[in-house]
């Protein structure tokens, strides 16, 4: 049994006016919104940050965002910051996506330049690792996955690390329509938490959410979510749509 509450993110990516992302936040809160056996986010484009705010408003769904800089004002047109996400209400963010990584140049040094600076601002970063298809077929999964974290979490305190949201998502699974096996995924999340146990310590890794991200749908979702090691779903396409979004999160209460 594990005391880990289960979480599930909805990453709307680059979709959703702020008018659209106000009702499908409407249609989720009317559903799932006072739910507390679960912890679940939404994480809108940044235009839609605080509209979406505004609806969620006394519901237990939190607000994240896609991505932030690392500093906190400056001349870096087109950024905004940890403490303007703040200031809006975002309690978290997602950090490292694998689309930041290749189509944006986001290193891991950026990476863990951004995790540091959401922790220092209260902000807890939705931390995403994951191989591409060549690295997991060249047999390299773990390497890459080892090295994104330890890079990634550079710097981080054990009493910061315990409130990372890590989310293992395999680059080849992404929005692809192919999910990783449950066995692909549990193995990968049980040697996440093994390195999160070295890094940090073993009571620090057993509170760390470890989400699966990569295809997830009400379909696949419960016998990942059964596995010991999978804390919860990082979900993209399944989450522009409250019908679809729910069950996931209801398929999580199911397990808790
Ligand atoms: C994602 O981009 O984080 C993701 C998991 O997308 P999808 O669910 O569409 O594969």
């Amino acid at each position: 049994m594990t005391s880990r509450k289960k979480f599930i993110a909805g990453n709307w990516k680059m979709n959703k006016t702020s008018a659209d992302g106000v009702t499908l936040v409407r249609d989720i809160v009317a559903a799932i919104g006072k739910q507390a056996d679960v912890d679940v986010v939404v994480c809108p484009p940044f235009t839609g940050l605080e509209s979406a705010a505004a609806a969620l408003e006394g519901s237990n769904v939190k607000l994240g965002a896609q991505n932030m800089h690392f500093e906190a004002s400056g001349a870096f047109t087109g950024e905004v910051s940890a403490p303007m996400l703040r200031a809006i209400f975002a309690t978290h963010v997602i950090l490292g996506h694998s689309e930041r990584r290749t189509y944006f140049g986001e290193t891991d040094e950026i990476v863990n330049k951004k995790v540091l600076a959401a922790l220092k601002n209260q902000l807890r970063p939705i931390f995403c690792v994951g191989e591409t298809l060549a690295e997991r077929e060249s047999g390299a999964t773990l390497k890459v996955i080892q090295a994104q974290i330890e890079r990634g979490l550079e710097g981080v305190s054990k009493e910061q690390a315990a409130g990372v949201v890590v989310a293992y998502e395999p680059v080849w699974a992404i929005g692809t329509g192919k999910v990783a096996s449950t066995a692909q995924a549990q193995e990968v999340h049980a040697f996440i938490r093994g390195l999160l146990s070295n890094l940090f310590t073993d009571a620090v890794a057993q509170k760390v959410r470890i989400l699966y991200g990569g295809s997830m749908k009400p379909a696949n979702a419960p016998e990942l979510l059964a596995q010991k090691d999978i804390d919860g779903g990082l979900i993209g396409g399944a989450a522009l749509e409250a019908r679809s979004f729910v069950e996931l999160v209801n398929a999580a209460i199911a397990i808790k």
